[in-house]
């Protein structure tokens, strides 16, 4: 492989931590900006981050077009025909995600001589790195600044610490070994609230297990994004848009975090599984009406909290239990993807550090791409921050209203500064901005959306500092 490590890599600009869709996005974007050199370090053998460790059946929950680095595209334009995605932009397998990371490291960073890249290398701090395979240490003399893309780093199924108790005799597997179990069970219970546990329900339907094999424990309900806004396309402004204007006024007018939801709900924008049980969570997840449709044939959903003990023939939880055939598969689902598994949001430029995090909501490899591009424009730590406040990942409803504060003053920043504003402008990381940017002068009637959504930003930022106000005064 090119540019492995040799005395001289010990020298670089950047060292950036991590090799996910963090780290991979900064250093695209570095790459293409600067003449530094950067060197890429990752703990696991392969960049892609969580990916490497996914459930053969998981996706993208959101158009493969806005995913990966900002130079190369991921998927196409194309719209799926059939299945539970169909009529939205197409989502990118777990495997064509990692192939598209292993390509842009191979095809794009390595060739360009300024990238060098240390696989199986555990950061240990002080720009130190232990060599997992040998365990030799080696420090490396950073010139410019280290970059920490670790900071948002995945609990996933395979790698999380479970917590509640499997007997012996019980099966109880990661979503990753659910194939090749396929047909050896005759009941399955998904445990688990989040996008993982969703998936793996619909993949068992999809499959042709009768619903009523399948049992669901949902410790508490989620608020889920309808993935009909979320397609960055042209042909989907007028739905994206009026979407997002409906959204900006219902932030304008709700009375609190649990209204706002509702009136998300209202919209269209958020959706719920079961219609009778008001969720708590929002963590962001994304999903189509017909995935929504397939996962309310499930009747057997049991809501008596988390899971605690597994014993043949009964399934222990917080508030009760339930009893189990014995050809009972459990499936865990329970690691959170993102939120709950961070750590708390700090500066982004701090110094001879940059710590990635989340600047756009919820728009990961997007936030990498941006700081990278300050890095490259700004001077000062300052000014670079004024564009980077970072959003925290809370998945309560109080949580989600405070992140909206950061994520609008970081939009309304980027929009009063021209230069920032045309990069963002130009991104296809991002969801709205280059559709947005596209409108002709002449077309009237999408520029009038355009305007009233200028208008309702105004009065949601008004309204959003009174809910949060409000949320500090309850807390006092
Ligand atoms: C099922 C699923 C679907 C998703 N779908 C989407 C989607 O459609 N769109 C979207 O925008 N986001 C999606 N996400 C969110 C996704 O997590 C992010 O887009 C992104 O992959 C996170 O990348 P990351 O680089 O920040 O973290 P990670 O992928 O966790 O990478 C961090 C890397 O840092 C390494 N590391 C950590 N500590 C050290 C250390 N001390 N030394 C060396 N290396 C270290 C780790 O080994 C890891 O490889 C999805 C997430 C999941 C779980």
């Amino acid at each position: 492989m090119g540019g492995t490590a040799s005395m001289s890599s010990l020298e670089t600009d950047y060292l950036i931590v991590g090799a996910g869709a963090s780290g991979l996005a900064f250093a695209d974007e570095m790459l293409l900006r600067s003449d530094a050199h950067l060197t890429l370090v990752d703990r696991r053998p392969a960049p892609g981050g969580h990916w490497n460790d996914a459930y053969s059946f998981v996706r993208l929950h959101q158009p493969s077009v806005m995913y990966g680095v900002g130079s190369r595209e991921l998927g196409d334009q194309t719209v799926d025909r059939d299945g539970p995605n169909a009529g939205f932009l197409g989502l990118a397998s777990g495997q064509e995600v990692t192939d598209y990371f292993h390509k842009v490291l191979e095809e794009y960073l390595l060739p360009s001589g300024r990238v060098t890249w240390l696989p199986a290398h555990d950061f240990v701090g002080d720009n130190t790195l232990r060599n997992l395979e040998t365990g030799e240490t080696l420090k490396i003399d950073v010139r410019r600044k280290t970059v920490n893309a670790a900071h948002l780093t995945n609990s996933i199924p395979t790698t999380h610490t479970r917590n509640f108790e499997v007997a012996p005799g019980v099966a109880c597997v990661p979503p990753n070994e659910l194939p090749g179990l396929l047909g050896n069970f005759g009941h399955y219970t998904v445990l688990g609230n989040g996008k993982t546990a969703m998936d793996t329900c619909i993949w068992l339907l999809s499959q042709g297990v009768p619903a009523e094999n399948i049992r669901w424990v949902i410790s508490r309900d989620c608020w889920l994004w309808n993935r009909a806004f979320t397609q960055p396309e042209d042909r989907f402004f007028e739905v994206v848009f009026r979407g997002f204007l409906n959204r900006q006024r219902a932030i304008a007018e709700a009375t609190s975090p649990e209204d706002m939801a509702l009136r998300f709900e209202q919209i269209g924008m958020w959706m719920r599984v079961d219609p009778d049980i008001e969720p708590t969570v929002y963590r962001g997840a994304t999903m189509s009406e017909r995935e929504i449709e397939m996962l309310r044939t499930i009747e057997d959903t049991v809501r008596l909290g988390r899971a605690r003990r597994i014993v043949p023939g009964t399934l222990h939880l917080e508030r009760g239990q339930v009893s189990a055939p014995v050809d009972m598969l459990y499936i865990d689902c329970t690691a959170s993807a993102v939120h709950g598994s961070v750590s708390p949001p700090v500066s982004v430029f701090q110094g001879n550090t940059i710590v990635l995090q989340m600047i756009r909501f919820p728009q990961i490899p997007f936030s990498a791409a941006l700081t990278a591009y300050l890095e490259t424009l700004l001077e000062t730590d300052t000014e670079k921050n004024r564009f980077t406040e970072p959003i925290a990942l809370e998945e309560s409803m109080e949580g989600f209203v405070r992140a909206l504060v950061p994520d609008f003053t970081n939009r309304l920043n980027a929009s009063m500064h021209p230069e920032v504003r045309r990069w963002v402008n130009a991104s296809r990381l991002d969801i709205y901005a280059h559709t947005g940017a596209r409108v002709t002068r002449e077309d009237t009637a999408k520029r009038a959306i355009l305007n009233d959504l200028r208008e309702a930003n105004f009065a949601a930022a008004a309204n959003l500092t009174k809910l949060i106000a409000d949320l500090n005064l309850r807390a006092a």
